[in-house]
């Protein structure tokens, strides 16, 4: 077991990034080298801007590489409940702005050949009350008249027949999502945006920039630099300084794990149709198959959390003795921004459920033994730690 990030683990090494000094001027420096950082890099240099990647760490290190790997359509709220608040017309261009952005990144993988096992299965979304089944009910109705006649709402038998499990009350099915190996579309979209002439340096944490004439001197761990704009794409993962930026975003933990591959009879037996698959509940769960058929199972979290359980099933596997063979996939933060949440109350999500209790509150099988005994790579926890040892700038 590693402590690597199994998507990154799995991926090709990233082979474009620049080596050598800094250039002294760009058109853009782009703060972070995660999905948005990258993309944006492409599509710059595509447009014939000179672009630089400033990443303090590696590629795809952070959030883009620890992720659940399921690029779904659909919005998250309650499609009803957005139409009744917002009105038809609102709710439907949120809903085929969702349907475009995967696409976005469909037309990605296709026109740079990324190898990224790219599957479109779509997304079942799991009634786990009968009031939420009802709920669905109402919104694969609205869904259906408004905006995309082709989800389908699933009986608790169809659903059955989905997932093997007989906690489930019904289940709607929208069939545009798309999953992928998160780790190789990453990389891929780091070659990508080499390719098309975006110098990308890791190691390279900015500390701060500073307003000059004709745009900004950009301070970094490895000198500064010249550039007409700054794109800020850290996440909420921060390095160096920035500190303005780090007081306006909330952390929100997350997790995922990886069991060990499973035989394709058991895969047949509990999820034939390969989707991906969340739960109804506030604080929902999602899991899906990898690749290499193992069932990744994930849910946001607090991070103290995750801490806790960790350093308690460790103990627990060493204790014991037990060949756990589940590998941590990714503990992360994503963020919410403040400011940006449309005026709505925004609080960080929290739960202290361990994965194992989460599997058994679905009826699924556990075909493996214990559970994580993983020790993933910290960062949630090293958040914490620099959210209340350092004063922020
Ligand atoms: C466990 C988990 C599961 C998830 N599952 C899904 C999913 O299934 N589907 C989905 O769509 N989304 C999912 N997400 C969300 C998704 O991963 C993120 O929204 C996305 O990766 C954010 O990409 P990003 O480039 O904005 O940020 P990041 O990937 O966090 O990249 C930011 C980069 O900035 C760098 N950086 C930070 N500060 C500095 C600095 N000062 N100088 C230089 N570099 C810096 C970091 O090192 C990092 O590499 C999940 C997130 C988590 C944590």
């Amino acid at each position: 077991m590693g402590s690597e990030s199994y998507w990154l683990d799995t991926a090709p090494a990233f082979s474009g990034a620049q080596l050598g000094a800094l250039p002294g001027q760009v058109d853009v420096a782009i703060v972070g080298g995660g999905f948005t950082g990258l993309a944006a890099a492409r599509a710059l240099a595509l447009k014939g801007a000179s672009v630089v990647v400033l990443e303090a760490g590696k590629v795809i290190g952070e959030a883009s590489g620890r992720n659940g790997g399921q690029c779904n359509t659909g919005v998250a709220q309650d499609y009803a409940g957005l139409s009744a608040s917002l009105g038809a017309d609102k709710a439907r261009a949120y809903y085929q702005a969702y349907e475009s952005a995967v696409q976005s990144v469909v037309s990605l993988v296709e026109q740079e050949q990324i190898a990224c096992d790219l599957i479109r299965n779509g997304k079942l979304k799991l009634a786990a009350k009968p009031m939420h089944y009802e709920g669905l009910a109402r919104t694969c109705d609205l869904i259906r008249k408004e905006v995309d006649a082709d989800v389908e709402l699933l009986t608790a038998e169809q659903t059955r027949a989905e997932v093997n499990s007989a906690q489930f009350h019904g289940g709607l099915l929208q069939r545009n999502g798309v999953q992928m190996h998160v780790g190789r579309f990453g990389v891929g979209l780091a070659e990508a945006a080499a390719r098309q002439g975006a110098l990308i340096h890791q190691g390279t944490s900015v500390v701060d920039w500073k307003a000059q004439a004709g745009g900004y001197q950009v301070n970094t761990s490895k000198g500064s630099l010249h550039a007409g704009q700054v794109l800020l794409a850290t996440g909420a993962c921060q390095h160096g300084g920035l500190g303005w930026y780090r007081r306006r975003i909330v952390p929100v933990g997350s997790f995922v794990i990886a069991t060990e591959v499973l035989p394709p009879s058991l895969i047949e037996q509990l999820l034939p149709g390969r989707r991906a698959y969340v739960t109804s509940r506030m604080i929902g769960n999602y899991f899906r198959l990898t690749p290499d058929n193992r069932l990744l199972f994930g849910r946001p979290c607090a991070v103290r959390h995750v801490g806790q359980r960790q350093r308690r099933q460790k103990r627990q596997s060493a204790a014991s003795g037990d060949g756990a063979d589940v590998s941590a996939v990714g503990q992360c933060e994503d963020r919410l921004l403040l400011g940006r949440a449309g005026g709505h109350d925004v609080r960080p999500l929290a739960s202290g459920r361990s994965a194992r209790r989460c599997l058994s509150l679905h009826g699924l099988q556990r075909p493996w033994r214990a559970d994580v005994g993983a020790h993933g790579p910290g960062h949630g926890r090293c958040h914490g730690r620099q959210r209340r040892s350092q004063p922020l700038a």
